[in-house]
């Protein structure tokens, strides 16, 4: 028995989107060229960003395909500053956006101890250096503990005390599970990722809304409206858009039975173990992503023997050699060094059974019990 609980991490592909990848990928046009062949391209590349973009409630020319949610995040960070301008951030953003703000010589403000951008915090920065804010990013919900963030608090905080600052939030985690049209309503910039919403790994978009001024990271032939440079990934537009509509026109059944085995699998741990309560739980959250902190143990260790009974999951932040840092989410959040250490994320999706959820609960109440009892843990 297998048990896939890192869906956060990536989901697996629609078959509708992999149908459409295979097919499109036998296409020989480039977008970009003038023949008949090219043309078909273009006209598929065409109508796939007007597919994403009328899902995502923006106009099929503020939609730029790019290589992935990271590239998307870095092009919103790196190409809305100049000279004298820098980013702000929240300091719970995925690397990409978090690394690229530190990178560029940006803020990056506290969040709640619930997860939640610090308000307070953040109008007190605009207030102070409001003229120099070129970019505030705070993304949609955060891919470690699932926390929605308060999207209409801070586009009023922005446009009140930075008015000509723009707007980004990362909404990769977001597409299957909350109305991105809706919740971004009012943002500039909008990051999504195709493989978090179940299309191919490898393509993305940033929606750049109508009048604002961002300037490419990289160059070349500017295929996507001088903002970024490369032939198209066609094959991944293509899938992307089948990917999204699926998760739109699914999302509200979606939602409803992933919300209920996301309840089971709280239901069935708290049980074992009753003392520790998910992170983040105290404000809204994606239905899919339980997040943990075991103090005292190892995520390292808990992931290894999950994964040797066939329960895949994941911690917090992970380095390029995979080797785990404590989360920096779990830290801004407050918890100490230690408890981070011991972090363990549960994400669901639309493919999870009710017997996966099950044998789920099983290993993980034998694993976590079973390191808790070895290292005299005394939580339980
Ligand atoms: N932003 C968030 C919130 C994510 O969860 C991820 C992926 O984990 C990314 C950005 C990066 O997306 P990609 O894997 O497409 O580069």
């Amino acid at each position: 028995m297998e048990a896939y609980l890192d869906h956060a991490a990536t989901t697996p592909i629609h078959p509708a989107a992999l149908q459409t990848q295979i097919e499109v990928s036998a296409l020989v046009g480039n977008p970009s060229g003038s023949h008949r062949a090219a043309r078909v391209a273009k006209d598929l590349l065409e109508s796939s960003r007007e597919e994403i973009g009328r899902l995502l409630g923006a106009a099929a020319s503020e939609v730029i395909f790019t290589s992935g949610g990271t590239e998307a995040d870095n092009l919103a960070v790196f190409g809305s500053i100049s000279e004298g301008k820098i980013a702000v951030a929240s300091a719970i953003e995925h690397h990409a956006v978090l690394d690229s703000v530190r990178a560029s010589g940006g803020k990056l403000i506290n969040v709640t101890g619930t997860g939640i951008i610090d308000l307070e915090a953040l109008e007190r920065f605009l207030k102070e250096n409001g003229k120099e804010v070129g970019v505030v990013s705070v993304m949609t919900a955060n891919n470690e503990t699932g926390v929605i963030q308060p999207m209409a608090e801070v586009r009023e905080l922005v446009r009140k005390h930075s008015p000509s600052a723009l707007l980004h939030t990362d909404a990769v985690q977001a597409p299957r599970y909350l109305d991105v049209a809706d919740i971004a309503a009012g943002f500039d910039l909008v990051s999504i990722s195709g493989h978090k919403f179940g299309g191919p790994k490898g393509i993305g978009a940033l929606v750049v809304k109508g009048s604002a001024q961002i300037k490419p990271i990289f160059h070349g032939g500017g295929q996507e409206r001088e903002l970024r440079s490369g032939t198209p990934n066609l094959p991944g537009a293509a899938a992307m858009a089948v990917a999204l509509n699926h998760a739109h026109g699914e999302r509200a059944p979606s939602v409803k039975r992933v919300r209920d085995l996301t309840e089971k699998l709280r239901d069935g741990l708290s049980a074992k173990f009753s003392t520790i309560k998910p992170n983040g739980q105290e404000e809204p959250q994606l239905c899919n992503i339980t997040n943990y902190c075991f103090d005292g143990l190892n995520s390292e260790e808990i992931l290894f023997l999950l994964d040797s009974r066939g329960v895949y999951a994941s911690a917090g932040s992970s380095c390029a050699s995979g080797a785990l840092n404590p989360s920096h989410v779990l830290i801004e959040m407050g918890r100490s060094k230690r408890e981070a250490s011991g972090s363990l994320r549960l994400s669901l999706g639309t493919t999870t059974t009710e017997e996966e959820v099950d044998y789920a609960i099983e290993v993980i109440g034998d694993v976590v019990l079973g390191l808790a009892d070895k290292k005299g843990v005394a939580w339980v």
